[in-house]
Parts: C-alpha cells; sequence; structure tokens
C-alpha cells in the first residue's frame, strides 16, 4: 500500500503522540501564469509539542508534490526523509518549530492546488480543494481532521489579482509585479477545510448584519462569466440563511467573513471552507434556467453554511463519522430552504432526488450503515456517497420527527457549545440529544445508523381492510394516505396513521379508496410498493394530485418497481407519456425525464429498444411544441429532446435547421449557448454533425464550456476511429483536465453506439489496475467509472474481478457497483422480455 494512504489507526497514533499549535503557510505563486512552471515553492512552519519521552518522538509530515527541499528543527537542518508522501521528523522532545522548504505541483485534476486559465481572456485562476486529503498537494502538514490548529496563510501573487483565504488579509505589500499578502489568523481549523484562492476574480460585495454581529459577504466568479453572476439572489439567500442558522443555533456565526467563489473544473458541487466556500460554475447559470436549477443551488448553499457550524466549528474525529456533517448538512440544506428561500418545496425534492440516490445506493453489494467503518484515506474518498448524505439526512429526518424538532434544536445548540472549534465521534451527539429530548436514542442509532438496506412495504387489500407487508422489518411510524377518483381526478379522501414493527399490520380505519399511498407525506425511509388497484389509479389519473411530495410519491414507487423489474417498463413509459407533461415541479419533472431516458437506455429488451427510442423522441419533440413558450417545461423538455436525438435522427433535419437558422425555434425558447451544444452533441452522435459545424459553434462560444462541449461534439462521431481516438486520449493524454476528460468519455459513450468500442471491452479490464496505481484517485475515478463497458455479458468484469482480489479495495469497490449496475440491466432487461 502505498504511504499516501494514511490510516486511521496510524494518524491516531500520531495524534496522541503530537499536538499542532499553529502553522504558518507561505505560498508564492507568481508563476502560475506560466505554463511552464509546473509548481510553486511552499513553505511551512509548524508549531508542536510532543509528551518529551525520554527516548524522543518520531513522526512524520504530509506531502504529495515535486520536491522537498529543506527541513529544519528549531532552526537547525535535518536530513531530507522524504518517501513521496511522508516526511519523517525524528526525536522530538516537548515543543519544537519545525519549519518545511517543498515545491507543490499546480493542478489539472481538480485536487490541491488547482491552476485554469480562461480561453476567453488568457487570465490564470487558482483555487484549492482537499477534502478528504489533498492539503498535503499544497503544504506540508498534519492532513487528519482530528490535528486542528491555528492557520496563518501567506501568499504571494501577481499583483493586481484578487488573493482570498478563510480568513480576511491583514496587510498586503507590492513589490514591483508581485503582491505579498498576509491573512488573518484562523481559530483552530482541520486541514481540509483551509483554503486560498487567487486571481482576477470578479467580486460582488454585501454584508449581513445581526445585532451587534456584521459579516462581510462577496460573491465571486471569474472575470468573463462576470454577465451571468445573479449575485443579488446568491446575496438574499446567503442572509436567509445566516438568519436562520445564527438563531437554530444559538452560536454567532464564528469565521468572520462569508465569501462564496464559483471556481472552473471543480470537482463536487461546493466545499465548506470557512469564510470562503468554493462552488462548481454549474451554479453561474450561462444561460436559461429552471426554477429547479435555483433550488438547488440555493440548497447547496444552505448546506455548505450549516457547515460553518457542523464540521467545521465541530469536526468528526475521523472519517467513520463523516456523515455527522454530512448528513447533518444535507438534512439542514433541505430544512432551511424550504423554512426560509423562496423554494417552500425543498422536501419534495428531497423526496424525490436525495432519497432515490439512497435507495439506489442502499442496494449495492457495497452499501454500508450510515456509522461506516472506514480504515484508510482511499475508503473515505468513496463514502462522499448516496448513503453519506441522503439516507443519512433522511433518517435525520425521521430522529426529528422523533425527538421533536425543538429537542434535536436543542441538543444541537448543546453540541456546539459543548464541543465548539473541538472533535467529535457520533457518541458526542448522541448524547446532548438524548439529554434534549428524554428519548432512547441510541435504539434509533442501532436501528437506523448502523444498519444497511432498506425495508420494501407492500399494501395488500384484504376485503373492505388493508395490510402492510414488510420485507426486511424496520421500525416505522408512517402514514397510509387514501385517494378517490371522481369525475377522473384522485382526491384525498383521508388516510391513517400506522406504527409499523413487524412483518404484517393490519391497517383499522382506512377508508375505501382506488389509491392506497403507503409513506404519503415522506415521513419513513423505505421501498413502497403500490398494490394493482393503485396502480390502476395512478396509471389513469398520476397527474390530477394537487399534492406535489404525494405525485413524487408516487413516481418514486413506479420507479423503483420498474428498476426492479416488477412494473413492466412499458408500462412505466406509458405512465410518463401520458402524465409528465402536466408535471408542474420543476425538479420533479426534471428527474421523471430522467429517469425515463434511462429506462429506455437501459431496461427496454433489445428488440423493442430502437421502437421506443423512437417514441421516446416523439414524446419529448411534441412536448417541447406544446409546452408554455418561455416556462420551465419548455426548457425542460428541450434538454430531453438533446438527450434522446442522440440515439435517432428522426428529428436532425428540424434541429440542423433550428441551429442554422433556417427553421423557426419553438415560440420563448432560448437557444442559448448550453442547449446548442446539446442538440449539436445528438447530432454529432448520429452523424450529422462533422468537425466543421463543431469548429463553428466554437466560434460561436469560445469559452471553457463551449471548449469542453466541442471535445465531446468532436469525439462523439460515429466512426470507429474517431472513437477509437478518443477512447485512446481519455487514458493516455495526462494533459487532459477532470472537466476535459469527462468530455471525452461522454463522447466515447455516446449514442450508446456499442459497436463502436466493443472492441476495447477486454483493454478496460487490462488498464484499469495501473490507471489506479498511477492517476490521481478523482481521475482514476472517472475513468474506471466512465468507460466501464456495457457489455450483453458479466464475463469479462467477473473474471477480473476473480482475478484481482488483491486489488485496491476501493478500485474493487467501484468495479464491484458497475457490475452490480449492469447486472441490474441485464436482468431488468430479461423480466420484460414478452
Ligand atoms: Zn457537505
Amino acid at each position: 500500500m502505498s504511504t499516501a494512504n494514511l490510516t486511521r489507526e496510524e494518524t491516531a497514533a500520531r495524534a496522541a503522540a503530537v499536538t499542532v499549535h499553529t502553522v504558518r503557510v507561505e505560498l508564492d505563486v507568481t508563476g502560475a501564469p506560466d505554463p511552464d512552471r509546473t509548481g510553486f515553492t511552499t513553505v511551512s512552519t509548524l508549531e508542536i509539542e510532543t509528551d518529551g519521552a525520554a527516548a524522543g518522538v518520531d513522526t512524520w509530515i504530509d506531502f504529495l508534490g515535486e520536491a522537498v527541499e529543506q527541513v529544519e528543527v528549531d532552526g537547525a537542518p535535518q536530513p531530507v526523509e522524504w518517501d513521496g508522501a511522508r516526511i519523517r521528523v525524528r526525536g522530538l522532545h516537548g515543543r519544537h518549530r519545525v519549519r518545511i522548504t517543498a515545491r507543490a505541483a499546480y493542478s489539472r485534476s481538480g485536487e490541491g492546488m488547482h491552476r485554469f486559465v480562461d480561453p476567453v481572456d488568457g487570465q490564470t485562476y487558482l483555487y484549492t480543494h482537499y477534502e478528504p486529503a489533498d492539503a498535503r498537494r499544497v503544504m506540508p502538514c498534519f492532513e487528519q481532521p482530528d490535528m486542528k490548529a491555528r492557520w496563518t496563510f501567506v501568499v504571494t501573487a501577481p499583483a493586481g489579482w484578487r488573493v482570498l483565504s478563510n480568513q480576511p488579509a491583514v496587510s498586503t505589500s507590492v513589490d514591483g509585479g508581485a503582491q505579498r499578502v498576509e491573512f488573518a489568523e484562523t481559530p483552530p481549523l482541520s486541514s481540509y477545510i483551509t483554503s486560498v484562492a487567487a486571481g482576477p476574480y470578479h467580486r460582488v460585495e454585501g454584508k449581513w448584519r445581526r445585532g451587534e454581529q456584521t459579516v462581510a459577504l462577496g460573491v465571486l466568479c471569474r472575470a468573463s462569466l462576470a454577465p451571468h453572476l445573479d449575485a443579488d439572489e446568491i446575496l438574499e439567500i446567503t442572509r436567509q440563511g445566516l438568519d436562520f442558522f445564527t438563531d437554530a443555533f444559538a452560536y454567532p456565526y464564528p469565521w468572520g467573513k462569508y465569501d462564496q467563489i464559483f471556481v472552473p473544473e471543480y470537482n463536487i458541487g461546493a466545499m465548506e471552507n470557512p469564510g470562503l466556500v468554493t462552488f462548481t460554475e454549474a451554479y453561474v447559470f450561462r444561460g436559461a434556467s429552471t426554477v429547479a436549477q435555483h433550488e438547488g443551488r440555493a440548497n447547496t448553499i444552505l448546506h455548505e453554511m450549516a457547515h460553518m457550524w457542523f464540521g467545521d466549528l465541530v469536526t468528526m474525529r475521523w472519517w467513520d463519522d463523516l456523515w455527522l456533517k454530512e448528513s447533518f448538512a444535507d438534512y439542514m440544506g433541505a430544512h432551511a430552504t424550504a423554512a426560509v428561500t423562496r423554494f417552500p418545496d425543498a422536501w419534495v425534492t428531497f423526496a424525490t432526488r436525495r432519497k432515490a440516490w439512497a435507495y439506489q445506493q442502499d442496494q449495492l453489494p457495497t452499501t454500508h450503515p450510515v456509522v461506516a467503518d472506514i480504515p484508510d484515506l482511499e475508503a473515505a474518498k468513496l463514502n462522499f456517497d448516496g448513503i453519506t448524505y441522503a439516507k443519512g439526512a433522511s433518517v435525520l429526518k425521521q430522529l426529528v420527527a422523533f425527538v421533536g424538532e425543538d429537542a434535536f434544536f436543542e441538543g444541537a445548540r448543546r453540541y456546539f457549545a459543548a464541543h465548539a472549534f473541538d472533535n467529535t465521534t457520533l457518541d458526542d451527539l448522541l448524547r446532548h440529544l438524548a439529554d434534549a429530548s428524554g428519548r432512547d436514542v441510541r435504539a434509533w442509532s442501532r436501528a437506523w445508523l448502523e444498519t444497511t438496506g432498506m425495508s420494501t412495504i407492500t399494501l395488500e387489500r384484504d376485503g373492505g381492510g388493508a395490510v402492510l407487508v414488510q420485507a426486511d422489518p424496520r421500525p416505522h411510524r408512517l402514514r397510509v394516505g387514501a385517494f378517490a377518483l371522481r369525475d377522473g381526478a384522485l382526491v384525498r379522501t383521508g388516510g391513517v396513521d400506522a406504527d409499523v414493527v413487524g412483518e404484517r399490520t393490519v391497517l383499522d380505519a382506512l377508508p375505501a379508496a382506488d389509491l392506497m399511498l403507503p409513506n404519503d407525506g415522506d415521513l419513513t425511509y423505505a421501498k413502497v410498493r403500490l398494490d394493482a388497484a393503485s396502480a390502476d389509479a395512478v396509471a389513469a389519473a398520476l397527474s390530477t394530485l394537487d399534492d406535489a411530495l404525494t405525485r413524487g410519491l408516487v413516481w418514486s414507487a413506479l420507479w423503483n418497481a420498474t428498476r426492479d423489474g416488477e412494473l413492466p417498463v412499458a408500462r412505466y413509459l406509458e405512465i410518463v407519456r401520458r402524465h409528465a407533461g402536466a408535471e408542474t415541479h420543476s425538479a420533479l419533472r426534471a428527474d421523471i425525464l430522467a429517469n425515463a431516458a434511462f429506462a429506455v437506455g437501459h431496461y427496454v429488451p433489445d428488440a423493442q429498444r430502437a421502437e421506443e427510442r423512437r417514441r421516446w423522441l416523439e414524446t419529448t419533440w411534441t412536448q417541447l411544441w406544446h409546452a408554455e413558450p418561455g416556462s420551465d417545461a419548455q426548457l425542460a423538455w428541450a434538454r430531453a429532446v438533446a438527450g434522446a436525438a442522440a440515439y435517432d435522427d428522426a428529428k436532425a433535419g428540424e434541429l440542423r435547421g433550428m441551429l442554422d437558422g433556417a427553421v423557426p425555434t419553438p415560440e420563448g425558447l432560448a437557444l442559448d449557448p448550453e442547449l446548442r451544444w446539446a442538440w449539436l452533441a445528438a447530432l454529432s452522435a448520429t452523424g450529422h454533425a462533422d468537425a466543421a459545424a463543431a469548429d463553428a459553434e466554437l466560434d460561436r462560444d469560445p469559452t471553457a464550456n463551449g471548449r469542453i462541449a466541442h471535445r465531446t461534439v468532436l469525439a462523439a462521431r460515429p466512426d470507429a476511429a474517431v472513437r477509437a481516438a478518443a477512447w485512446r486520449a481519455a487514458w493516455e493524454d495526462e494533459s487532459l483536465t477532470n472537466d476535459h476528460l469527462s468530455a471525452m468519455i461522454a463522447g466515447v459513450r455516446a449514442g450508446g453506439r456499442r459497436d463502436l468500442i466493443t472492441a476495447f471491452d477486454e483493454e478496460y479490464f487490462a488498464r484499469i489496475r495501473g490507471t489506479w496505481e498511477t492517476r490521481s484517485i478523482e481521475i482514476a475515478g472517472r475513468l474506471v467509472r466512465g468507460l466501464f463497458p456495457a457489455r450483453d455479458s458479466l464475463d469479462l468484469v467477473d473474471a477480473w474481478l476473480a482475478e484481482h482480489t488483491d486489488a485496491p479495495a476501493a478500485l474493487r469497490r467501484i468495479v464491484i457497483e458497475q457490475r452490480d449496475h449492469l447486472a441490474r440491466d441485464l436482468r431488468v432487461r430479461a423480466a420484460n422480455v414478452t
């Protein structure tokens, strides 16, 4: 095992032996605009203390980079003992100052100090991203969350740039073409949430005031994106959130200022660096955007803000308790969005989107309890998943219902007060929740946080009554809703609350109904099956249900039954064709369209697939033309057309004509760059756009996004030689950034043209282990997931798994998950053969 993969055991021992007080980090990035400079100088000065045992303490400091040039202890040079990941420091007694001079590398993968050059204006931008353990790619440090330090960052950068870190600058001196910016010392902070950004970022300022406290707000993005930055809405949600959390947690915002910066080629949605939160640029809308996109951004803003307390102020001791911060923040993101923003339906989106992610992950062979066993960093990296976030948040929602909202927040307040600037484990939270509520939260924890999988709940009608049948039983408090068909519409007629514990629960007092919906109101975490009569009722009248959450739960039940091969995919698609056009909830609509497209591609048997693809294209096309001009629905259907048209060229002429301006577009549809590229990629995949068309589009949109889309359009051309070149570049061209790589992968897979890439199936399995060893985990993960062969057989993947039992556990986890997705596709297709 590489020494870069730190284990829980050895980091616990290090924390016991060494205390770190302060770290001063001096970075010199003045050379960043020069493409020939691969790295930069970094100097860490760490004030540490050991227990002074007579023999002296040997320890190590983490660093991944180009070189370690000098190691000094209390001013005396030491031999440099660096194995590429760990710098040895020996013979420590008591208090020491360790100073390490090193050369770190600029990153192209979004890990560490990412460097990006904007093709629009040639400007260079830097930002850092570390979670879980990439701070050591920028500075020598103790890379574990429980060794908190007070940090001082000093950054030397080109004059004229904006330079940012967690804290405000306290001094700036300019010397010729360079400026040296020193930032205020941070409160105690874990390494993975320290942060630096530098470049000619555009900034919009604001303020938030509450009693005595004033917090300076900043919203930043690249200069070329400034015209698209709707900072007013972002600042409004930021103020709403700060009001909400300050009250709810009864602890003033602890980090001074609050900057939110949208950064290029970002690997995740956002990261909760205190005082300098980083976000993906996907949240800066370059063209038309749906309500779901705005709601999603609001949710992310509030999720990250919740982390200022949960995660940053109080931090998990080790990555086993990653869920402590992520489940909590995920819950708070939805809770605060619904409570204080213009998106009161946030729990609908949670019920259908976040929970779908959790249900999917929880059925994989690699699922794990919310409280996971994370022996090392590679395992930690893969655990940012549907269990840690969405299942954890779902069960927290149940906990809030169980102890009551007041007691839950009271417990959180006591937890923050007791553990501010410290590290905790699950037990610490449970203790405060138990004290505040008087409930047995440990039993709840055992049932929900320390188990895997989910119950499947089916309703059986029994004469006049009904029975809930539970597979894989757990204790639930849930509601069964009753709805009757009246004049073709489903109308709520009542419902019954039930405590469901064992395998069979008889329901009394449930009114006769056409639709009976278990888990009405989404009170529990379980897979729900509709009985036959209820399925008939929703097939006829799903879109007449007036409550979005109810519709979302019905759609979720239908989708899960389709994924399990129990609801025929043809019937599912028929229900979509009949009811999706009437859906009014933006996120729910987007999910229905995405699931329908997925079902056509993955679950329809081979013999029917071409026909279903044509029908799906016709559906999206008809809906596009019937949608209200300029509406959210119109935009959603226009995007769905792009997905469908990549598999069937029946509309290629019209799409081509609309892009060329020869054919009118639907009234009110904004043919913005994002939509143009999406349609062009579809045309390319079906052989109706050549390189010249791609280049012409790039002339219209020569931005970073345009260049990424251009790569996909070129790689998507249905020519075996083109796909082969893209395949090879994806694996071998290490100059590709993270986003460039994903663009190439999308091209290789475009249009589901297996015939063009089947020849590479064996090569995939020959390559993945070497790739895992030589590329970063982010890049290797994109390749292993993205290029997994969608074969008609499990033969090759099973052979690889059998031969590579000794492969790194994290790589095996990804391969096992891809195998399971493929096995499900094959199983569901087989079940649908009639
Ligand atoms: Zn988070």
